[in-house]
């Protein structure tokens, strides 16, 4: 039997930016919280993130899911203010907004669409014909017909923003216990009583599962979530981009000193972390098809990480029924760190026994 080492009110398995928002917001409010991550904090997919902060739906997008994104961005100046004040870290927020492009007649008549059904849904974009989008971005390819501009889109620094959460949380007590794979939740009687970690029980009312593409691999958690690939890569050119350049198949996002990452591949693969030719080539390809001049740009990094996404494509929010103490807060897939904010600030709710104002139906533990 494994001994019992430790106990906190609240457990949280894992440490990327679901679980370190979550920790710092729950220990301001007043919670005694551990956090286990296995490697370190902020390496896996809130690292290979681009930081593009855009509540955008496909028109067939759950209102339920556009009001968690659009809540959620709402969250971020306050958020980077107080991380500034807290631990005097600048995550580099930017308000250019997002410019989806279309580089041909067919993209041009998608963005006519797109920008009907993003009016529905309230999300606040613009036209930008041709000429003004060269005037914006003289590096866009002078195909393009035009752009829709998402102008409430922000971008922050992701790597800057979990270094900065992982000392804040620590700052207010939170325990970040490094190298700690948790194994089990473990429940009694219905009930949550804590985790075991590399043999050892860990005591705790309350658990907390964000371990992103991992989630459902931890024994006692029922979670359909599985890993999405995602490559991308750093480049430096030799012009700067100000807005985040959005084209029908991917990203180029401006970044820190003039670099742009560029991203991002969507493979359905299982849990591999290769960086690959193919996925090197599709990237740069599609990038320089954006921005021609590019091709001249040196390549500075690369890198792969895994979205964590649920079989019906939402998030996984809330407590699951029959497993008192026990809360889910994953499967946020292509945009985990738009939605760390309301992720956090849902839990506390939870947590303290409030309802919450939102509609999180779609999003509950029992749904599947
Ligand atoms: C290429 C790419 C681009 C992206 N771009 C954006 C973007 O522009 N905007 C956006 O909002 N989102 C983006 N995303 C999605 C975003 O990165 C994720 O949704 C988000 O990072 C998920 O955060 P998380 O904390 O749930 O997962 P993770 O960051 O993966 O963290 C989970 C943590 O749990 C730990 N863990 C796992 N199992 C255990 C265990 N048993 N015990 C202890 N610890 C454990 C892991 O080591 C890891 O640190 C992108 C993702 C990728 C891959």
């Amino acid at each position: 039997m494994p001994t019992q080492s430790h106990h906190s009110e609240i457990a949280i398995i894992g440490g990327g930016v679901i679980g370190l928002l979550c920790a710092w917001r729950l220990a301001q409010a007043g919670h005694a919280v551990t956090l286990f991550e296995r490697g370190e904090p902020g390496q896996e997919s809130s690292r290979a993130a681009l930081g593009v902060l855009n509540p955008s739906t496909s028109g067939q997008t759950p209102f339920p899911y556009i009001h968690l994104s659009q809540a959620s961005l709402a969250l971020f100046p306050a958020l980077v203010d107080e991380l500034k004040d807290e631990v005097g870290i600048e995550v580099g927020l930017r308000d250019e907004g997002v410019l989806l492009v279309a580089l041909d007649d067919d993209e041009a008549a998608t963005l006519a669409e797109e920008m009907a059904y993003h009016d529905a849904a309230g999300i606040p974009v613009a036209h930008v014909s041709a000429t003004e989008l060269r005037q914006l971005e003289p590096a866009v390819s002078p195909a393009a017909r035009g752009a829709m501009h998402f102008t409430s889109a922000l971008r922050v620094d992701n790597i800057r923003l979990c270094h900065a959460l992982a000392l804040a949380a620590h700052k207010v007590g939170v325990q970040i216990v490094t190298g700690a794979l948790v194994n089990s939740v473990q429940v009694s009687g219905g009930k949550v009583t804590g985790v075991q970690v590399g043999g050892r029980n860990h005591g705790a009312e309350k658990v907390i599962v964000a371990a992103g593409s991992w989630s459902g691999t931890i024994a006692g958690i029922d979670a359909p979530v599985r890993p999405i690939k995602g490559q991308g890569l750093l480049l430096k050119p030799s012009f700067a981009v100000a807005h985040v350049l959005e084209s029908f198949a991917g990203y180029v996002t401006p970044g820190r000193d003039g670099h742009l990452l560029i991203g991002a591949t969507v493979e359905d693969i299982g849990y591999d972390q290769r960086v690959t030719a193919a996925g090197m080539q599709k990237l740069l390809s599609d990038a320089m098809r954006l921005a021609p001049d590019l091709y001249n740009a040196t390549l500075v990094r690369t890198w792969a990480g895994l979205r964590p996404c649920s079989v019906d494509g939402l998030p996984i929010l809330g407590p699951v029924a029959g497993k008192n103490g026990l809360l889910m807060a994953t499967a946020h897939f292509r945009n985990g760190i738009l939605l760390a904010p309301i992720t956090a600030q849902l839990v506390v709710d939870w947590v303290q026994g409030r309802t919450p104002a939102l509609d999180v139906k779609p999003f509950a533990p029992d749904r599947f």
